[in-house]
């Protein structure tokens, strides 16, 4: 068993129908993920958005529509949207992290620091 196989951690299914602002997620654990596509691109965790040291923060801008999603390996989703931007992957544990449902987080996106 790896560190990624906590139910906590483990997407069922990930729902981001076209043309949606928002993406849900079935977490293994009954929690609904709640991720906005601004919360997702402006968290993209690569190193074209953050740079390649300090914790991940919020940038704001860039396209929000979702052009494809890409389960990686069974621990993470690799998201590219509709400007070609595509080097995100955003591992299972992260976009855990990254919930913005009411009961997960509601600090302001600017204020949101991850770490990596
Ligand atoms: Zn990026
Ligand atoms: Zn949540």
């Amino acid at each position: 068993m790896s560190e990624h196989s906590g139910a906590r951690t483990t997407a069922r299914e990930l729902r981001a129908p076209r043309g949606a602002r928002v993406m849900h997620v079935d977490w293994a654990d009954g929690h609904l993920g709640v991720l906005p596509h601004d919360v997702l691109r402006g968290f993209c965790p690569c190193a074209h958005c953050q740079g390649h040291q300090g914790p991940i923060r919020w940038h704001a801008g860039g396209n929000l529509e979702l052009a494809s999603l890409e389960e990686v390996g069974n621990y993470a989703v690799r998201l590219e949207w509709a400007d070609g931007h595509g080097t995100g992957l955003y591992s299972f544990r992260y976009l855990r992290e990254l919930c913005a449902c009411p009961s997960c987080d509601t600090r302001p996106l600017e204020e949101r620091r991850y770490s990596r």
